[in-house]
């Protein structure tokens, strides 16, 4: 089976974890700051907090940013569930944006309207979180505008993005949000096995999601309440969780960082060999932003259903009996039976689920041969075509 997307570990990536493992520390050593350090230096933020995901470090920044009870967070149905998922752990409500049919990212000018009727119903969101579906940026520059103007917080889910430019600078240097946060999950760009990081430029910010990221507990006596009693005193000064990153999976993040920018080239070289071998398909390729350089963490294809006899699923299930690992990014999270109990009508996000009937995502990882694309191309145009071969 050619999977949609895999890890590409090379010798230097186990040297580097086996060297943690023969070391003083597993967990809270130098590494998980020599990692952040890295990455907060790559794309150009002052702070970079490792943790043990994305899930936790979406969790974390919706804390710092103070959503609780009584406050909405704002996403794409398109998304991970754990995009929104945050916002409920907070104990906040979570509503959604349609998406745009062009990029498949939350649509700035749906926005703009939801926000209008908001304000006059007084429940404009507190935290939006803006997702780079397959590492492709949002519009975060009108999404910045509108956040000054209606007074909410960004959080970017950049879980697709590590790598990524946008208007020529490193997506996670929080140019246009408070926060950003990457996944390393060993299906994304770079890889700790489980992992993820939030970046932020705000020394409040970063220092809140240290505290929660360990217990709430902290030995700064500037956080604290009274004196220490000794050099043992810790104090807790919050109800934090675990959500540290460990020793080793920093060390295998140093390691695969050292190679973010050819993973990433090789994405692209990929894509454009996908855009041209699928040019005469009835599909439709990914649009690219010219003002940006994607991640690439997926290429999804839409089937034109208009051209083509067969089902999406009949497409699907071909491509799988053939060795394609095909997948599909994402089913609208808004349709997931946890937030249908919420009460979300499925058509509410109409270009969503026009996206979600049409959507594959095919093999994209940077150790796909060209041999291997060439086969995923062969068994995707018999599919169409309804070849039951
Ligand atoms: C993978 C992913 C996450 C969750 O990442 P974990 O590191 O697995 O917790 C969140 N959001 C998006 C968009 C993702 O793709």
């Amino acid at each position: 089976m050619i999977p949609y997307g895999k890890q590409d570990i090379s010798q230097a990536d186990i040297d580097a974890v086996l060297e943690v493992l023969q070391s003083d520390f597993l967990t809270q050593g130098p590494k998980v700051p020599e990692f952040e350090a890295m990455v907060a230096g790559h794309v150009g933020a002052k702070y970079a907090l490792a943790a043990n995901s994305a899930t936790s470090a979406l969790h974390l920044a919706c804390l710092a940013l103070e959503l609780g009870e009584g406050d909405w967070l704002w996403t794409t149905p398109i998304t991970f569930v754990a995009s929104a998922n945050c916002g409920l752990y907070c104990g906040a409500k979570v509503d959604f944006v349609d998406i745009d049919p062009q990029t498949y990212n939350l649509c700035p000018k749906q926005l703009a309207e939801k926000l209008e009727q908001a304000k006059q119903e007084s429940r404009l969101p507190k935290v939006l979180v803006a997702v780079h579906l397959c590492g492709q940026p949002c519009d975060m520059e009108a999404i910045h505008k509108l956040s000054l103007q209606y007074g909410f917080s960004i959080i970017e889910d950049a879980s697709h993005a590590i790598g990524g430019k946008y208007k020529g600078e490193f997506i996670g240097n929080c140019r246009y949000s408070d926060i950003t946060v990457f996944s390393f999950h060993p299906v994304k760009i770079v890889t700790t096995a489980e992992g993820g990081m939030a970046l932020t430029n705000s020394d409040k910010l970063a220092s809140r999601m240290n505290l929660l990221r360990s217990h709430g507990i902290t030995r700064a006596q500037s956080l604290m309440t009274r004196e220490p009693d000794g050099p043992w005193y810790y104090q807790q000064v919050d109800l934090g969780f675990n959500y540290r990153m460990t020793e080793l999976q920093a060390a295998l993040g140093v390691s695969q960082m050292d190679r973010l920018n050819d993973f990433v080239a090789r994405r692209h070289e990929l894509a454009r060999r996908y855009d041209q071998l699928l040019a005469d398909l009835p599909v439709t390729t990914p649009w690219q932003h010219a003002d940006s350089y994607s991640g690439l963490h997926l290429y999804v294809i839409r089937l034109q259903r208009e051209k083509i006899t067969t089902t999406r699923r009949q497409v699907f299930v071909s491509l799988r009996e053939q060795g394609i690992g095909v997948n599909v990014h994402y089913i609208p999270v808004h349709t997931q039976p946890y937030y249908q109990a919420m009460g979300f009508k499925v058509e509410a996000f109409p270009e969503a689920m026009a996206y979600y009937r049409e959507a594959i995502s095919l093999p994209m990882f940077q150790g796909l041969t060209d041999n291997q694309q060439d086969q995923v191309v062969a068994t995707l145009k018999l599919a169409l075509a309804g070849s039951e071969n």
